[in-house]
């Protein structure tokens, strides 16, 4: 399924100086070679990261306009991203969908458009508990993946993060077997509604809680193919130790 991968997404986290700070413990830490490693610091300080990460460590937004720039207060775009040279946009995250209201079809269209204009995408999805409790699970990602099937020109560029939300900062995390189950019923829904190779080559990383006490055993599962990762990801040491967790 191609390198493992380990993303931090930053969130609204941070402030000039703990982002130095970060970025000088990331350039210090020893990373295994074979993983891809991704960052994704608030915009304001996608510029910074950029000019100061020494590492091989690739730089993620965590959103972008829906369409070409122009008239949209505080909104930020693709064409912007690329000019800045950030590779990654995350898409889909559930404080977007659950916080913000963006709907299923708005972030196809979203991943769409990043596509298009040469950013790659980790395209998140993820049940909320009440509807894991109603067995809706693979129902609700389901729906999501399809509406970025119906949208996106290909899935080489995309990376599947499958985040449950009850999972997401509540210390919470899936259990490897939990994970496994739902990984497995994606990676069966690419081979079913997209091709053998979206299924095949996809690389569908689990987010939710992950830390650099339960990485490890999280990344044995066959279809754990890398971690998207929040608060850990502030520490440059933990996230060091998420990144080297690769089996
Ligand atoms: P936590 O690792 O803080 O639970 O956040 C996960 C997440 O939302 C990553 O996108």
């Amino acid at each position: 399924t191609g390198k493992f991968f380990v993303g931090g997404n930053w969130k609204a986290n941070g402030n000039k100086e703990s982002v130095s700070k970060l970025v000088k413990e990331l350039n210090d830490a020893k990373l295994e070679e074979d993983v891809d490693v991704v960052v994704a610091p608030p915009y304001i300080y996608l510029d910074s990261v950029l000019n100061t990460l020494t590492k091989r460590i690739e730089v993620s937004a965590q959103n972008s306009w829906v369409g070409k720039g122009g008239a949209f207060t505080g909104e930020i775009s693709a064409e912007q991203l690329k000019d800045l040279g950030v590779q990654w946009v995350i898409l889909g995250h559930s404080e977007r969908r659950h916080v913000i209201g963006e709907t299923n079809e708005f972030i196809g269209k979203k991943s769409a458009y990043a596509l298009n204009n040469g950013l790659k995408v980790i395209a998140c999805i993820g049940e909320l508990l009440e509807e894991r409790e109603a067995g809706k699970t693979t129902q609700v990602c389901f729906e999501q993946l399809k509406a970025y099937a119906d949208a996106v020109p290909g899935w080489k560029d995309i990376v599947i993060a499958y985040e449950p939300v009850w999972a997401i900062g509540t210390g919470k995390v899936a259990s490897p077997q939990q994970a496994q189950e739902v990984h497995a019923e994606i990676r069966k829904w690419l081979a079913d509604n997209v091709s053998a190779e979206a299924s095949s080559q996809t690389r569908i990383i689990y987010g939710g809680s992950v830390n650099a006490a339960n990485s490890a055993e999280l990344a044995t599962q066959e279809d754990i193919d890398g971690f998207l990762v929040g608060g850990a990801s502030l520490k440059g040491p933990d996230f060091a130790t998420i990144v080297n967790s690769v089996t």
